[in-house]
């Protein structure tokens, strides 16, 4: 994917603040941080959604995550970190390869306050858990 700029730093042909690679994924940090050593970990390989990547890849992806994370949180010295990962553009996915955030946390910084939640009416949360199984 030459136009794919995550690809592109995954290959090291654009530079980035490089955290961590191996054979199948890249960590850099984010040039737009929510906060101090706001960590990007991508698979090697283009996948735009979680969805299309291979579950076997998926898992390999998941399991440098809690390293990664781990050193992202001791080296910044943070209370705690998100993992994030935004599918779609309507989910805030501005880049159209699989990524997951590891964003770092401190205690009251009111990130991801605005967390808009609500109480499901009875059984709609049935009738859509059938639609989610369903669809499996
Ligand atoms: P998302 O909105 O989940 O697609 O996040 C894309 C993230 O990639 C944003 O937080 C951007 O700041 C970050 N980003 C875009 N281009 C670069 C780049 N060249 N180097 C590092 N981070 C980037
Ligand atoms: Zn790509």
């Amino acid at each position: 994917m030459d136009d794919c700029i995550f690809c592109r730093i995954a290959a090291g042909s654009v530079p980035s603040t490089k955290i961590y690679e191996d054979d199948t994924v890249f960590a850099f940090l984010d040039i737009a941080p929510v906060s101090d050593g706001h960590t990007l970990v991508v698979p090697k390989s283009h996948f735009e959604y979680i969805h299309d990547c291979p579950a076997e890849l998926l898992g390999e992806v998941c399991s440098r995550i809690g390293r990664i994370a781990g050193a992202v949180q001791r080296g910044v010295g943070a209370d705690g970190y998100n993992v994030l990962c935004n599918n779609g553009r309507a989910a805030g996915q501005l880049v159209g390869h699989l990524h997951f955030h590891i964003i770092p946390r401190r205690s009251g910084d009111g990130v991801f306050d605005k967390w808009l939640s609500f109480k499901y009416p009875p059984a709609k949360a049935e009738r859509i858990a059938q639609l989610i199984r369903k669809a499996m």
